[in-house]
């Protein structure tokens, strides 16, 4: 079951998008050095497609995309919330996934995700927004993945 500790409107996560930032706990990667360990407990409220429906109540108007930062101990769950928001939105919403793998967890489909970012965080390595990354940040189309971490790190230099 996803839970989510706290969300947030941002707008650095996703290039060219307003995104509802949702922080899902119960992260199994103990990344040494992570910024949000109290990501690593089970807390939050359940996020299934009813405590999505009243984000989107609330915010659906003023944002393009839900992001779901984490929930790699459930995968498939995250796919599913994520075709949700495509359904319901009639794919006006775009779709972003953060996780802390550094691959695709297997059987996840790329269809519902228009963002994907994949990799742990690794102190020596740093996130996005360091030329020595190891994360990778992609736009998904046609079922392509295309990596865009340099645009994070562009920022970054301006
Ligand atoms: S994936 Fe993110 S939240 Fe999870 S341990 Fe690593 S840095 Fe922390």
């Amino acid at each position: 079951m996803l839970r989510f500790a706290s969300y947030d409107i941002v707008f650095q996560e996703v290039p060219d998008e307003v995104t509802l930032a949702i922080n899902l706990s119960n992260c199994p990667n103990r990344c040494k050095g992570c910024h949000s360990p109290y990501l690593m407990e089970d807390i939050g409220n359940v996020l299934d497609r009813h405590a999505l429906d009243i984000l989107l109540g609330k915010y659906g108007g003023a944002i393009t995309c839900v992001c779901f930062m984490g929930g790699d101990a459930s995968p498939k769950e995250v796919e599913e919330l994520a075709s949700y928001v495509h359904h319901i939105t009639g794919n006006r919403i775009k779709t972003g996934w953060y996780s802390g793998k550094a691959v695709l967890p297997k059987g996840c489909s790329l269809e519902h995700f228009d963002y994907i970012k994949l990799g742990p965080y690794i102190e020596q390595f740093g996130g996005l927004d360091s030329p020595t990354t190891n994360q990778r940040f992609y736009c998904v189309s046609n079922g392509m993945m295309m990596d865009v971490t340099v645009r994070f790190q562009k920022k970054k230099a301006l």
